[in-house]
């Protein structure tokens, strides 16, 4: 699948100093340290294309952008996956109801999607691949799941076949990454399209691996398995075994896939013989006028809308930034307001020129550790102030001052909105 155009990007010359994330698995922050050296490997869930692009997604490809970014900035090579969940209830039932074909419905909202990540400057994926052009690699992961016994059927009255389940039992992977309690995983399974209570299940959270063909709904030929589609956590385990390799390093993506979807991924790793992500960090949920964004409360900001409004691309992502990747927040007005007058100062603050390697040694330390962008924005806050005041008081002098105090001369780069651009994707000459 075409992707979008990157950004151009011009890095800082590299950092040794190491990217640490917050693992949702383990509970602690954990340095990046490849496994293949010099090269990372990050795997980013992506949309099922409906209702694209709301705030929502943009906060979490927008982590995942900063990731890339750390990643680069740190001297490795980067390599980025992501999926387009593009056979999936929510879209056919959505081209049901707007009389649309499912194919036209899916390439118009990705279509959308890349015209939002291209606005708000996040670095294309390296592979972005859709299901429906996976389905071939998709049908030998199930099938291969089957040669290991890790596949069960379960009799499907309201069709021909059977639909095929993946049996947990035999591994024991289930919870490995979340650390649910089985209690936990109930509350949210069902919501977040799981079937624990359905009759010949052998486990409650056995994952569907392949649906058989319904009436009216699209089907593939997949041999033993018969006509079908594929369930939803092995298209990304397919899509990163052919793209990253298992294991690879990091898988990212909203805190509403920690369960089932990231858990369920590694566990159909754990049944092909092999590992998944080394790590998991996770975004927050985005809310609006009180309520957590979602399609049902009819209350989801839409970036093309945000955009058509007239609010720059920069101004989103320093809204963004205001907030730590890891916690629910709330948009509003109010937020849009203080990121325009941040950009205004940035912005003033860059025409004054000078070099400040201790400020840009702040924000490559405020990045690297856990993505921490309200720490960033501190730094850039008292930079622009530093700066535009040392300005209006005339004294030409200052920028050198603030060096010589920090003894930061010789420290490494000192371009400001260079370090900005490469590290948050903001351009502030603009
Ligand atoms: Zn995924």
């Amino acid at each position: 699948m075409h992707s979008w155009t990157s950004p151009a990007i011009s890095p800082l010359p590299a950092s040794g100093l190491p990217l640490r994330l917050h693992d949702t698995r383990t509970g602690r922050l954990t340095p990046i340290t490849p496994l293949i050296p010099g090269r990372a490997r990050l795997y980013v869930c992506g949309i099922t294309p409906y209702d694209a692009t709301h705030l929502g997604h943009a906060a979490t490809y927008h982590a995942a952008d900063l990731m890339h970014r750390a990643l680069l900035d740190t001297g490795l090579e980067v390599e980025v996956a992501q999926n387009i969940t593009d056979v999936d209830d929510p879209l056919f039932e959505r081209a049901h109801r707007d009389q649309v074909d499912w194919r036209e419905l899916a390439a118009s909202q990705v279509e959308l999607f890349a015209r939002d990540m291209e606005a708000l400057r996040v670095i294309a994926p390296h592979t972005y691949a859709s299901v429906s052009e996976s389905m071939d690699g998709i049908i030998d992961v199930v099938q291969r799941l089957n040669a290991r016994g890790r596949a069960y059927q379960v009799e499907t009255p309201d069709a021909e076949g059977d639909d095929w389940y993946l049996d947990l039992g035999q591994d024991g992977a289930l919870g490995d990454v979340s650390g649910y309690s089985e209690q936990q995983m109930m509350a949210v399974f069902a919501e977040r399209g799981g079937d624990p209570g359905r009759p010949g299940k052998r486990n409650p959270f056995d994952p569907l691996l392949w649906s058989t063909a319904r009436p009216g709904e699209p089907a593939w030929d997949a041999g033993v398995l018969g006509r079908g589609r594929p369930g939803w956590h092995v298209e990304c385990v397919f899509i990163a075994e052919s793209s990253l390799g298992l294991p690879f390093d990091i898988q990212t993506g909203g805190s509403d896939l920690i369960f089932p979807h990231h858990d369920l991924s590694a566990a159909h790793a754990v049944a092909l013989g092999r590992g998944f992500a080394t790590v998991y960090p996770h975004t927050g949920m985005v809310a609006h006028e009180g309520e957590k964004m979602s399609k049902s409360l009819g209350n989801l900001v839409f970036i093309h809308k945000l955009l058509d409004q007239g609010i720059a691309p920069a101004v989103i992502r320093l809204v963004l930034m205001a907030h730590h990747y890891r916690a629910d927040w709330e948009w509003s007005q109010s937020e849009v307001d203080r990121a325009v007058e941040r950009l205004r100062d940035y912005r003033e603050a860059a025409a004054l020129g000078g070099a400040h390697p201790r400020v840009v040694a702040a924000l490559r330390q405020a990045l690297r550790s856990d993505l921490d962008t309200p720490a960033a924005l501190g730094v850039l806050d008292a930079w622009a102030r530093t700066v535009r005041t040392a300005d209006a008081d005339l004294e030409p002098s200052a920028e050198d001052g603030a060096a010589a105090e920090s003894g930061a001369g010789a420290e490494g780069p000192g371009d400001v909105p260079a370090a900005v651009d490469a590290l948050f994707g903001i351009d502030l000459t603009a």
